[in-house]
């Protein structure tokens, strides 16, 4: 038996979907171990082109157990209504082949006001929240002030636990931001319209993955955004709510124990983030302009244009080195086939001297990037399945990059489909 988790380097949209589409066929159970509904996995399949937001990954494969972690933010409303999306592509949804942890916490419907309540408040220098409620889900989870998936299976309990909160959360509702109280009757509206929804899959998940694990049956961790997102390891606090490293997946997905034998870390090519934040490398202009439609960035949830720039290798080593990535999967080699030069952000500068590693977030918008230059192939490469296959000038940019940054790349993507990938 072995088990995989499957990161991301960057800032997130590397193509860690594709990625566990791709690796599913090796794997029985997979687990999201963090975040909600504010993730993008965008996969392409037999089955169609699907934007998933708290769906595992591996819904797609016929035998796969798949598993929302106690670590996500259990987001109802989002997760009905993508149950309803994927089943109406005629992709099959059961609680046979999808768990909701008991000990998954429940965003409920004020975090997604409070978000946009406390963006508007801040106006311009607002943190680029998706929105979705997931900082005052994660606040009120560790102010144990909000309920577990499985106290939907004990109404009594869950009206009594409610009500305590409901008092709590007026009080900033009302007096903090002069928005609207909720009421009872509100709560219980949206626990008929969402809550029974998805209760048929809420179990024990942590029983189910010590007997899988027990049997010997092979798991696949799944997380959200990526290293530089990581809400102690990021670029704080322009980072997600929670922890999106490998070392957070036994923790948030009912397995605290669990040893992770490869570590899968995807690295973009080229560089992109959504949201706020510092960006060294970022490209403006028409440079810019050309990658972003290049390689289709925008965002999966929002549709916003994403930042884009070259490939930060000072930041992709720190991601690197954070996650512990044992493997890279490099996506996207074949957006930079237009280009007759591929820039790399090779080191920073700081105070004027050059550095190569990566500066702690409040001196990070100082950092300039160093850009150096690599040859370009110029030629169409998404039908390459070989290593051998590739031009030379692509082969020494891949070299180039797992050389720097220190880990193996054993895959290479070059589209977008499930097998579009050469195996190194
Ligand atoms: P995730 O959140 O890390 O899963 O990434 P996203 O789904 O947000 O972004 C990755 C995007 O790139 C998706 O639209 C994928 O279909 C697409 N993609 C993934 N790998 C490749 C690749 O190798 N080449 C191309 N052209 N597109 C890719």
């Amino acid at each position: 038996m072995s088990n995989c988790a499957i990161v991301g380097i960057n800032w997130g949209d590397e193509g860690k979907g594709r990625m566990v589409d791709l690796l599913t066929r090796d794997y029985d159970v997979v687990i999201r171990y963090q975040g909600g509904g504010n993730a993008g996995h965008t996969v392409v399949n037999e089955k169609g082109k699907f934007a998933l937001h708290l769906l595992p990954s591996g819904i797609f494969r016929d035998g796969v157990v798949n598993i929302l972690g106690n670590g996500v933010a259990m987001d109802c409303e989002s997760l009905w209504t993508e149950i309803q999306d994927v089943t109406g592509k005629g992709v099959s949804i059961t609680p046979e082949n999808l768990k909701i942890s008991d000990r998954a916490s429940l965003l409920l419907p004020w975090h997604r006001d409070l978000d946009s309540l406390e963006e508007a408040r801040l106006a311009d220098r607002k943190y680029g929240s998706t929105k979705q409620g997931i900082a005052p889900f994660y606040s009120d989870k560790y102010q144990k002030k909000t309920v577990m998936a499985g106290e939907l299976l004990y109404p009594e309990k869950l009206w009594q636990h409610l009500e305590g909160i409901l008092e709590w959360k007026n009080l900033t509702l009302e007096k903090v931001y002069g928005a609207k109280p909720y009421t009872m009757d509100d709560l219980r509206a949206w626990v008929a319209d969402f809550g029974e929804k998805i209760k048929p899959f809420v179990c024990d998940t942590g029983a189910f993955l010590r007997q899988a694990q027990a049997e010997g049956r092979s798991i696949l961790f799944e997380a959200q955004l990526g290293s530089l997102r990581d809400l102690d390891y990021g670029i704080y606090p322009y980072t997600t709510s929670s922890n999106a490293i490998a070392a957070y997946a036994p923790v948030g997905s009912g397995l605290p124990s669990v040893r992770i034998d490869e570590i899968v870390g995807v690295v973009k090519a080229y560089s992109s983030c959504v949201g706020e934040g510092p960006f060294t490398c970022e490209w403006f202009g028409e440079e810019a302009d050309k990658l972003r439609e290049a390689g289709a960035e925008y965002g999966a949830k929002t549709g916003r244009p994403r930042r884009v720039g070259p490939i930060d290798i000072v930041a992709t080593r720190y991601g690197v080195q954070c996650q512990g990535a044992t493997n890279i999967a490099l996506t996207k080699l074949d957006v930079l086939s237009y280009m007759d030069k591929i820039p790399v952000c090779a080191h920073y500068t700081l105070n004027g001297e050059q550095i190569d590693y990566f500066p702690f977030p409040a001196v990070l918008p100082d950092a300039k990037p160093v850009v150096e230059y690599m040859d370009g192939w110029q030629c169409d490469i998404s039908g390459v399945r070989t290593w051998e296959g590739l031009p030379e000038a692509a082969r020494k940019y891949v070299e180039y990059v797992e050389q720097e940054i220190g880990c193996h790349i054993g895959y290479v993507s070059v589209g977008p489909e499930r097998d579009s990938i050469i195996l190194r």
